[in-house]
C-alpha cells in the first residue's frame, strides 16, 4: 500500500503500478507544479530544515548509509556528491541549486541529531514488569477494508466463504496488538482505527488529475469507467486512476500528516498480510506457498531519486538516523515472528527494487511511501500469504482463544499469533536495549 506495493496481492499488475507512478510525476513536473520535480501528491521539499543536521554525521557513516542502504541501485552523479568534508546534494536541476551538508570532523565533533522520536536507549528507565513503559507506538493497519476492499483490490472470495479483505485482517491484528502492548506499558495510538479512510478526499476529487495523467501517458481519450473486475484495460480508465490516487496516495499522505504532526510516536508498526497473485478475485488461485518478510526504508531506485521530494525525504530520513533503530528492531521482530509462525523468509524474484539488510534473513530495505514519509522508525510487516491454503483456512476460522485444529494442526488464531509474535519481538528489543543503556 504505497508508492510501490509491498503486498503482492496485486502481483499481476505491479509492473503497471510502478510504471504509471513514474509517469504520474512526469505530468506534475511538466505542468502542474512549474519547474518543481515532485512526485504525485508530494510536498515541496524544505531544504532549509537540513541545516539543523549540519555536523551530526561523519563522512564514513554518511557514505555507508548511501552506499549500503539508501542508494544501493546507483543514481545520477550530480544528485549526491560525497567530498572530503561535505556532501553536495542537488536541490533542483533546472535551477542548478545545491545543498551543502557539512560532516562532523570525527566522533568528537558530532553534534546531537535533532528528532522528535526517542531511540530505545533514551527512553526513561523501565518500570517493573513493564518492558515497554514510556514507549509511544503508533499502529498502522494497512489498507481500508470494509466497503473499500474491492476498490483497493484487497478482496477475494472462495465460493460462499467469508470474503478475505486485507484491511479488515490488519485492523483485527492491530486491536489485539494494542491490548498486549498497553499491558506491557506502551502508549499505543492508531493511524487508522476504523474501516473508513483517514483522508477527506474521495476518488471524484481526483478525476481531473487522473485524466491529465492518462493523457500524458499516451492515452489521448481515456475511458471514464472500468468494465468489470477482470477488465484488462482498467489501468487506462479515469475511474481506476482516480481511485488509486484516493486510496493509496492521498490516504497514505494523510496518515503521514497524522503521524508527523499529531501522534509523534517513537515507532510506527505497519501491519499487512501478504499474498501471491490470485487472478480473478471471485475465483481466486489458492497456493501452497507461504512466507514472511519485513521492510525498512531504503533501496531507492535511480529514477525515484530524480524526484526532488523523494531525494530530500531520503536525505532527511538518513540524517535523522532512523535506520540505526529500525534495522535491529526489524531483525528482532522478524526473528520472533519466524520462530512463532514457522514461516520461511520470502525471496523477492528480482533484486531490482529491494536490498536485503540485517542479519535475520527476513528483512529488506525498500522505498515505500509509508516507510519514507513517516518521520520516525517504521517497521513494515508482511507475514502470511492470504491465498495460501493454510492461511486461507486460518482466516476462515476467524479469531478465537486457545488453539483449534486447522487442517489437522493445533493452531492459535492467526490474528493472535501475528499480534503475539510482534509483541514478543518488541519486548525482546526494548528490554535488551534499555538494559544496556543503564
Ligand atoms: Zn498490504
Amino acid at each position: 500500500m504505497a508508492k510501490r506495493f509491498a503486498c503482492r496481492a496485486a502481483t499481476w499488475r505491479t509492473g503497471v503500478v510502478s510504471a504509471s507512478t513514474l509517469l504520474f510525476a512526469a505530468i506534475l513536473a511538466a505542468g502542474l507544479q512549474s519547474a518543481d520535480n515532485i512526485s504525485v501528491l508530494g510536498n515541496k521539499p524544505r531544504w532549509g530544515v537540513l541545516e539543523h543536521y549540519q555536523q551530526t554525521i561523519t563522512r564514513d557513516d554518511f557514505a555507508h548509509l548511501i552506499g549500503d542502504v539508501y542508494g544501493t541501485h546507483g543514481f545520477a552523479s550530480d544528485l549526491i556528491e560525497i567530498k572530503e568534508d561535505t556532501a553536495r546534494i542537488l536541490m533542483n536541476r533546472d535551477a542548478q541549486k545545491f545543498f551543502t551538508l557539512r560532516f562532523a570532523a570525527g566522533a568528537v565533533g558530532l553534534k546531537p541529531v535533532p528528532r522528535l522520536w526517542r531511540p530505545a536507549k533514551s527512553l526513561p528507565s523501565e518500570q517493573r514488569n513493564k518492558p515497554l513503559s514510556g514507549l509511544k507506538i503508533a499502529l498502522d493497519p494497512g489498507h481500508l477494508g470494509g466497503s473499500w476492499a474491492k476498490m483497493e483490490e484487497r478482496w477475494f472470495q472462495v465460493g460462499d466463504g467469508k470474503p478475505v479483505q486485507e484491511g479488515d485482517l490488519t485492523l483485527c491484528v492491530a486491536r489485539l496488538l494494542a491490548t498486549r502492548l498497553r499491558n506491557l506499558g506502551a502508549k499505543v495510538s492508531f493511524v487508522r482505527s476504523t474501516d473508513e479512510p483517514t483522508t477527506g478526499k474521495r476518488p471524484d476529487d481526483f478525476r481531473e488529475l487522473a485524466r491529465k495523467i492518462l493523457i500524458r501517458n499516451g492515452v489521448p481519450q481515456p475511458r471514464p469507467d472500468v468494465l468489470d473486475l477482470t477488465d484488462p484495460e482498467k489501468e487506462k480508465t479515469i475511474r481506476w486512476q482516480s481511485e488509486i490516487l484516493f486510496y493509496r496516495y492521498s490516504e497514505i499522505r494523510r496518515r503521514a500528516a497524522l503521524v508527523n504532526f499529531k501522534l509523534h510516536p517513537d515507532l510506527v508498526m505497519c501491519l499487512h498480510f501478504n499474498a501471491e497473485g490470485w487472478g480473478d478475485p471471485t475465483s481466486p488461485i489458492l497456493t501452497d506457498t507461504n512466507h514472511l518478510h519485513l521492510l525498512v526504508n531504503g533501496s531507492y531506485l535511480a529514477e525515484e531519486l530524480e524526484f526532488d521530494d523523494q531525494r530530500f525525504e531520503m536525505i532527511r530520513r538518513l540524517l535523522s538516523r532512523t535506520y540505526d533503530e529500525e534495522l535491529p528492531l526489524a531483525d528482532t521482530i522478524a526473528s520472533a515472528m519466524a520462530r512463532e509462525t514457522g514461516l520461511p523468509p520470502y525471496a523477492y524474484p528480482t533484486i531490482n527494487s529491494t536490498t536485503k539488510v540485517g542479519t535475520s534473513g527476513y528483512v529488506y530495505a525498500r522505498n515505500l511511501l509509508a516507510t519514507r514519509v513517516y518521520r520516525c522508525p517504521v517497521v513494515y510487516c508482511e507475514p502470511y500469504v492470504m491465498n495460501s491454503e493454510d492461511v486461507f483456512a486460518r482466516i476462515q476460522a476467524g479469531d478465537y482463544e486457545g488453539t483449534r485444529s486447522i487442517n489437522g494442526v493445533e493452531r492459535k488464531s492467526i490474528f493472535r499469533e501475528y499480534a503475539d509474535s510482534v509483541a514478543d519481538g518488541l519486548v525482546q528489543y526494548y528490554s535488551k536495549a534499555r538494559e544496556s543503556a543503564d
